[in-house]
């Protein structure tokens, strides 16, 4: 390995294990360690890939002390990778403060992205919205702010992206239908796995298609509402 250090933060699937990358596998399998959100989640990605590699966990309640390790192996020259359970690390998922840390502390480490899945551009991909300019909001906000959003959702003409989970996707459909009643909105669920599917339809057609099939109402979710083109 270098012997400068090197960050790289490494794209997994989202779902489907084969959706990794060549240089992925690679970089996974040459560095000294790779920090886990979850180190089971991704031992099953490497055993998958036949890699065995050194795991350690750093996630969203990470204290600064992990931190502190990080900052110490990558200090001696080692090669490091950051992976999330799912997709891109730092997307709705933990590893910014690390990163900005790493940019500020040792300007001479270069933070190496590994790029591939993300359920933002995945989902963005295959809906056919206007894509060349769109908003991502991440996860909205439960309490404080919500409403603002809202507003600033009904006022845009760009594809607005967000992610969701399945406790919360009725009531977002609901403060949808009043904000924005006639825009298209796709949900796309379940991407890369066996349930995948993307339904279409204004923001109460898909409450109603929801409430006739509860069982749907589960696994992970992106919602868009398409911009004008
Ligand atoms: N870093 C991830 C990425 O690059 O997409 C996002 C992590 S965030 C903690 C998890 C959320 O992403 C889920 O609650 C869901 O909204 C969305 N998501 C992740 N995987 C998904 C999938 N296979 N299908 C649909 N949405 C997914």
């Amino acid at each position: 390995m270098d012997e400068k250090g090197k960050l790289y933060i490494v794209a997994t699937p989202i779902g489907n294990l084969e959706d990794i990358t060549l240089r992925a596998l690679r970089i996974l399998k040459e560095v000294d360690v790779i920090f886990c959100e979850d180190t089971r989640t991704t031992r099953v990605l490497l055993e998958r890939h036949g890699i065995n590699a050194k795991t350690r966990s750093y996630h969203a309640h990470s204290s600064a002390i992990k931190e502190d390790e990080i900052v110490a192996v990558l200090r001696e020259g080692k090669g490091v990778a950051l992976v999330s359970d799912a997709g891109t690390p730092t997307i709705s998922d933990p590893g910014v403060k690390l990163v900005a840390r790493i940019r500020e502390e040792l300007p001479e480490v270069a933070v190496v992205p590994i790029p591939g899945a993300a359920a933002v551009t995945a989902a963005l991909s295959a809906s056919g919205f206007p894509s060349s300019d769109f908003l991502f909001l991440g996860f909205l906000p439960h309490k404080k702010g919500r409403q603002t959003l809202f507003g600033e959702i009904a006022e845009t003409s760009r594809t607005v992206v967000f992610y969701e989970s399945p406790h919360r996707i009725m009531k977002t459909l609901e403060s949808l239908a009043k904000v924005v009643p006639t825009r298209r909105v796709a949900i796309a669920r379940e991407l890369t796995k066996i349930h995948e599917e993307f339904r279409f339809g204004t923001p109460e057609e898909l409450m109603a298609s929801f409430t006739a099939r509860p069982d749907s109402v589960r696994g992970e979710f992106v919602v868009l509402i398409s911009g004008s083109y």
